[in-house]
């Protein structure tokens, strides 16, 4: 049985995870979780865990659910998160915050010696040097929900790192792959919110639409499986059943495939290298036929993957900025303040506008943020005006 705190239990992530533990009462209890605004969301999960901690935003709403559930205990705000994340009696803290607001909790719990799950990407794009030398430094294990790192840490099993030559990371290519960059000029929020294939929270289907998820994920397969850059590739697979495959060195390609649903790399997180039974409405079924295409990637149609990579490179600040903007554009372009290719300026010009500096702790990560968001801030003003 596997204690768990589980951060942002209300998104997508988050409900997929407690539908996995409603499905094996007897590996998983989930000791504390954490959600936003969303208590609708919060008492229907109430319902069906017995969970005694519990992580809300606002004060004034902790105060009222405590009224409302006086066996269980009700704490608020990232000071919240924290308590949690410090928790002394669990196994595995599992991530599914969105945003840099994951970081902290994630390095509380590697402090505290504690395993984790990670879906929030954020969390190793911005602070993954300082994750992975913390990591090493607590000797904890770090698993990577998000499908892609999940499929290439299960093409691992039973290889020797060293035999490795290379990561390819598939891509659907998001809401606009058919588009061309003139008609990707007009695109509505709409438009970009429905992913042909997998079914997501809304800031990382925009990710999706302009490829910078895609480059988060780059940087996040650097830190998770220390892979060179040069040696990480993305392809496009406009299918999605293909999750991500490893080159070896004998040339042989390693790849893990399954229907787009999120539940598998969730428990596979949990419970790698073992696998349990899950209750799959659509599994694949080859005998349906299928066919699988591959293709490089346009980066001159989707030039945020060239800068993920450009930014991963030089590292430092830069990937701080990086995401802080773009987590303050994709959320204008969700406002419907921006139109959409103005992200990828807005992103661009401040990785451009910022000089290079080293990061040597959490404060120096939180400058990077900063600059980022107060120059997103400036632009989405100026497209205001
Ligand atoms: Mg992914």
């Amino acid at each position: 049985m596997k204690e768990l705190v589980l951060l942002g239990a209300s998104g997508s992530i988050g409900t997929q995870t407690v539908d996995i533990v409603l499905q094996h009462p007897d590996l998983f209890h989930v000791r504390a979780l954490s959600v936003g605004h969303n208590i609708k969301e919060l008492r229907k999960i109430l319902a069906c865990l017995d969970t005694e901690l519990i992580c809300v935003q606002e004060e004034k709403d902790a105060h009222l659910l405590q009224k409302e559930y006086p066996q269980r205990r009700f704490v608020y705000g990232d000071t919240g998160l924290l308590t949690l994340a410090g928790l002394k009696d669990y196994d595995v803290l599992v991530n599914a915050l969105v945003g840099f607001a994951g970081f902290a909790p994630t390095m509380k719990a590697i402090e505290t010696g504690h395993e984790i799950a990670l879906a929030n990407k954020e969390t190793l794009v911005v602070g993954g040097e300082l994750i992975t030398d913390a990591v090493k430094k607590y000797g904890v294990k770090l698993v990577p929900i998000d499908s892609e790192h999940s499929a290439i840490y299960q093409c691992l099993q039973g290889n020797r790192r060293s035999d490795v030559k290379r990561l390819w990371i598939t891509c659907s290519g998001g809401a606009f792959r058919t588009l061309t960059r003139e008609q990707m000029k007009d695109v509505t929020v709409d438009d970009a919110l429905s992913h042909p294939n997998w079914h997501m929270g809304p800031k990382i289907t925009v990710d999706c639409a302009n490829l910078m998820n895609k480059g988060f994920e780059v940087m996040e397969a650097h830190y998770l499986f220390g892979m060179d850059y040069d040696d990480i590739r993305v392809v496009m697979h406009p299918q999605s059943v293909v999750h991500s495959m490893v080159e070896y060195v004998d040339h042989s390609f390693i790849a893990q495939l399954g229907a787009p649903d999120m539940r598998l790399p969730i428990q596979y997180a949990l419970t790698g290298p073992e696998r349990y039974y899950y209750k799959e409405e659509n599994p694949m079924d080859l005998w349906q036929g299928m066919d699988l295409h591959f293709e490089a990637p346009d980066t001159e149609k989707y030039p945020l993957l060239a800068l993920a990579y450009e930014t991963g490179r030089k590292g430092g600040i830069l990937p701080a900025v990086m995401n802080g903007a773009n987590e303050e554009a994709n959320l204008a372009f969700r406002q419907k303040k921006i139109p959409f290719l103005k992200i990828e300026e807005i992103v661009m010009g401040a990785v451009r506008a910022c000089v290079w500096q080293p990061v040597n702790t959490e404060a120096d990560l939180i400058r990077g943020d900063r600059f980022g968001r107060d120059y997103a801030q400036r632009m989405i003003k100026e497209t205001l005006n």
